[in-house]
């Protein structure tokens, strides 16, 4: 049977403490215990339905952790402060000294930059590939790798990994596959294709309201257990917990979060038709002119479309700039990095949040000067929206 996210999100029941409708809010930092044995038994962990402090785990963290490792049909999960605050961890309670990763090269410039520049200090080092080819990755390996990792749909360039063919590869050599699957919620469903462990920056589509930094990591109940140990799990050690006022309004958002993908993708999709008739240099995922639209057509679930994200080459950093300044101008949206809210974003990359990346890399990658990343809104008129971008498009001289 298909698999069904949005359904195992609306399934789950919660009731608050006094029969509210949403789950109480655990407002406090420390929990306390009508015993001392108790009290112990919660710290080995062998206390289930106990809290002893909220960096190890908080109700509010659990509920939304678990909405989401349902999203993903994964085990379980565990939430964290921020997207960074779920991959670093990750990446380092997989690899001690020594040990290799096989990444792809275009991914979000922060985790770029972590393993280019952070992890090699570790002795971790890491060979960046093109993920659309599976015989590169392949020969990237090597005795020492141990992780796969790549994004379902690549920042900013939407490349789109093969999730069952790199997830072949990682059963042959026995790595594990990490998938960032940020820009495709609901979308593509990693686990279901063979991924080891999930990750989102919740700050995106998940939340949606550009109002809070979160991130997961959806795994089985065996490596979230590692994550949280207290003597050596990377999630408890390096203490990058969500806030449980966060967590409970990140889950109350989650509850539409399949609206909202059908309208993004659909807005998406209606734009990035328009522009490419229009002659731009377009690039989405839903256009049979995109390299991987069979791979993603194959891989998703069909009811959330191919997404929100579309990028545009407008040649050059200052026409970008101009065309971007000029379309806020106008309120199409917001000259603003990050994705998923319900007005349209868009931001050269090259300077924002690629720029970690050295210039001569994301020439090779194919990253240029003039392309603006679009995170497409929940616009209600996007046949209007397409009406005014392509006049500012004309103004500047791009059309
Ligand atoms: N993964 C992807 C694909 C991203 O785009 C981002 C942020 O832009 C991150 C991870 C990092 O998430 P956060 O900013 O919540 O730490």
């Amino acid at each position: 049977m298909k698999f069904k996210p949005a359904n195992k999100i609306q399934d789950l029941q919660y009731f608050g403490e006094f029969g509210g409708v949403n789950p109480s809010i655990s407002d406090s930092s420390t929990y306390t215990f009508l015993s001392a044995k108790t009290m112990f038994d919660t710290f080995e962990g062998n206390a289930d339905g106990c809290y002893l402090y909220s960096r190890h785990s908080t109700p509010s963290n659990l509920y939304l952790g678990e909405a989401l490792a349902e999203m993903e049909g994964t085990e379980t999960a565990n939430v964290t402060a921020s997207g960074m605050g779920a991959i670093t961890p990750v990446l380092l309670q997989l690899c001690a000294a020594g040990d290799h990763i096989v990444s792809s090269r275009t991914i979000y410039g922060g985790t770029y930059a972590f393993l280019k520049n952070f992890t090699p200090k570790l002795n971790i080092a890491t060979t960046f590939v093109d993920i659309t080819k599976l015989d590169v990755v392949e020969a990237a390996i090597t005795k020492t790798t141990k992780i796969l990792y790549c994004e379902s749909v690549s920042n900013p360039l939407l490349e789109v990994a093969d999730i069952k063919g790199l997830a072949a590869l990682a059963k042959k050599y026995g790595l594990k596959l990490i998938v960032d699957n940020t820009f495709s919620p609901l979308s593509i469903t990693p686990g279901e294709l063979g991924a080891d462990i999930i990750i989102h920056s919740l700050t995106k589509f998940i939340n949606g309201s550009s109002d809070t930094v979160g991130g997961v990591v959806c795994a089985s109940q065996e490596f979230i257990d590692d994550l949280r140990n207290v003597n050596d799990g990377a999630c408890m050690l390096l203490g990058s917990t969500l806030d449980s006022l966060r967590a409970s309004s990140v889950l109350k958002n989650l509850r539409t979060l399949h609206i909202r993908m059908k309208q993004h993708s659909k807005n998406a999709m209606y734009l990035a038709e328009k522009f490419e008739s229009e002659g731009l240099k377009t690039v989405y995922p839903g256009l049979v002119s995109h390299p991987s639209h069979e791979l993603f057509t194959t891989m998703m679930n069909e009811e959330y479309g191919y997404g929100g994200m579309l990028t545009i080459d407008v040649g050059s950093l200052a026409k970008a700039n101009e065309l971007m300044e000029l379309m806020q101008h106008k309120n199409l949206g917001y000259l603003a990095v990050s994705l998923g809210f319900y007005k349209t974003l868009f931001s050269a990359p090259g300077t924002s949040t690629s720029s970690e990346i050295p210039e001569e890399e994301q020439q090779q990658m194919g990253l240029t000067d003039g392309l603006i990343r679009f995170s497409i809104g929940l616009d209600n008129d996007i046949e209007r929206t397409f009406d005014m971008m392509k006049s500012c498009m004309k103004e500047v001289g791009v059309l």
